[in-house]
C-alpha cells in the first residue's frame, strides 16, 4: 500500500517513467540505479546531507501562517517558505543531495542543464562548496534573457557552455548535457534539476525534495485540507506532496503555466494540452505536434517553461490522486503583486502560479491551505514590473 504512487522496481509509474536511453548511457544509468538508494539510506550520507541542509541551506524552512492572506480568503492560509533557502529556491535541496551522491560515487566532474539559470546556480553553488568542476549547458537565447544568473554561475566558478542547436533553449541544453555524459561516462555525474529524465532520476530527485513535506508534517498538528504547488518539471510539487500522498483527507493540487492561455500556442500547460510520448529519456506527457515534434513551450516564468512533466505527475493525474489546473501569465503576475503588498513577500513568478490558484478555488472557512512558495522573486524583477494582459 505504501508504494501505491511510487516507482516500481522496473522504474515505472504505471505506464510512465522508464529509461529510454542510448546504449552508451546504459552503464551510467545502471550504476546510479544500483547505488542511489543504498547511498541515500546510509547513515553517513544522511548525516552529512542533513547537516548541510541545516547550516548551509537554512532548513527547516518556516511554515508561515499568512495572517493578512488568511483574512482576505477567509480561511487559514500557510506558506511553506522555500523562498528562504540559500540561493532563493527549493532547487538547492536536490543539487546538494546529488553532489554528495556524486562524491560517494567518486565522480569529480559535474554537468547540468539549465533554462532560467536557477538550477544552474544551485549546481554551481554545490560544486563550489565541494570543490568540483562544473559545466552548465544553457541555450544561447536563455543566456541572453537570464544574464544575472549567468553572472552568478561564473562568479561561482562554473563554466557556462552556450548551446546553439535547435530552439537554443532548455530542451536543447538538456540534449547537449546528455551528449556530454555519453562522452564522459567514468568521471562525470549529471545533475538533473527536476523529477524528469530517465529512471532513477525522477525518484531520486523526488526523495531529495521530499524534505519539504517531511518538515510540513512536523510543523502541523492536523493535516491541511489542501496543498498547492506550481509545476514546471514537478519537483517542488512532488516534494510538497510526497509524505501526504497516502493521506486521503488532503487534496493535492498542481498548477501548470497556461502562458497566454491553454487555447493558444503560447502555453506550457503540459498536462492540459500534451499527450503521451518520450521526452528526455522517459515516457511521460509532453507538448508535441501531430507528427511527434516537441513543441516550444511558453510562460512568463522561465522555471515553468518546459514542454514535459515528471512521469510521476502523469501517473498521479491518471490515478486522480492529484488534480492539475493551469494559471495564465496575467493571473500569476497579479497574484505576485498581491502577495508582495499583502504580506511583504515578493514571490518567484513560478510560485505565483500556485498562489493565483487561490482565486479559482471555492474556499470554505474551515479550509487549511498550504501553498508551497517554491522561490523568491528577486530574479523576476523585470517581469514583475511589466504590465501583461
Ligand atoms: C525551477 C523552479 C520551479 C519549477 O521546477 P519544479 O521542478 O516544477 O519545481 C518552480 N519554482 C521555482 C522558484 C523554480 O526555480
Amino acid at each position: 500500500m505504501k508504494n501505491k504512487y511510487q516507482v516500481n522496481n522496473k522504474g515505472f509509474y504505471g505506464e510512465y517513467g522508464g529509461a529510454y536511453i542510448p546504449e552508451m548511457l546504459y552503464p551510467n544509468i545502471k550504476e546510479l540505479e544500483k547505488s542511489y538508494k543504498v547511498i541515500m539510506e546510509s547513515n553517513d550520507f544522511r548525516k552529512e546531507l542533513n547537516k548541510l541542509l541545516q547550516d548551509y541551506v537554512g532548513r527547516p524552512t518556516p511554515l508561515y501562517y499568512a495572517n493578512r492572506l488568511s483574512k482576505y480568503y477567509k480561511a487559514d492560509i500557510y506558506l511553506k517558505r522555500e523562498d528562504l533557502c540559500h540561493t532563493g529556491a527549493h532547487k538547492i535541496n536536490n543539487a546538494l543531495g546529488q553532489i554528495l551522491l556524486a562524491k560517494k560515487l567518486k565522480k569529480t566532474r559535474i554537468i547540468a542543464e539549465t533554462g532560467a539559470g536557477q538550477h544552474g546556480v544551485a549546481v554551481a553553488t554545490a560544486c563550489a562548496l565541494m570543490g568540483m568542476t562544473c559545466f552548465v549547458y544553457m541555450g544561447v537565447i536563455d543566456i541572453e534573457r537570464q544574464e544575472p544568473n549567468v553572472s552568478r554561475m561564473k562568479l561561482l566558478g562554473a563554466k557556462v557552455i552556450p548551446v546553439n542547436s535547435g530552439s537554443k533553449t532548455l530542451k536543447d541544453a538538456t540534449n547537449e548535457a546528455i551528449r556530454d555524459w555519453i562522452n564522459h561516462p567514468k568521471d562525470t555525474h549529471y545533475i538533473i534539476g527536476s523529477v524528469v529524465g530517465p529512471h532513477p532520476y525522477p525518484d531520486m530527485v523526488a526523495k531529495f525534495q521530499a524534505i519539504i513535506s517531511e518538515e510540513i508534517k512536523k510543523q502541523i498538528t492536523e493535516n491541511p485540507t489542501h496543498i498547492i504547488a506550481c509545476i514546471g518539471g514537478g519537483s517542488n510539487a512532488i516534494g510538497a506532496f510526497y509524505h501526504f500522498l497516502e493521506d486521503k483527507d488532503v487534496k493535492l493540487i498542481g498548477v501548470e503555466a497556461a502562458g497566454k492561455g491553454v487555447n493558444t500556442t503560447s502555453t506550457a500547460a503540459t498536462l492540459a494540452v500534451g499527450s503521451q510520448g518520450v521526452l528526455h529519456a522517459c515516457m511521460t506527457k509532453l507538448m508535441q505536434t501531430a507528427d511527434g515534434q516537441v513543441m516550444e513551450p511558453y510562460s512568463i516564468s522561465a522555471g515553468l517553461d518546459y514542454p514535459g512533466i515528471g512521469p510521476q505527475h502523469a501517473f498521479l493525474q491518471q490515478k486522480g490522486r492529484v488534480k492539475y489546473y493551469s494559471v495564465t501569465d496575467y493571473e500569476a503576475l497579479n497574484a505576485a503583486h498581491f502577495l508582495s503588498r499583502r504580506e511583504g513577500i515578493i514571490p518567484a513568478l513560478e510560485s505565483a502560479h500556485a498562489l493565483a490558484y487561490l482565486n479559482k478555488m471555492d474556499i470554505k472557512p474551515t479550509d487549511k491551505i498550504i501553498v508551497n512558495l517554491s522561490g523568491r522573486g528577486d530574479k523576476d524583477l523585470i517581469n514583475l514590473t511589466k504590465t501583461v494582459q
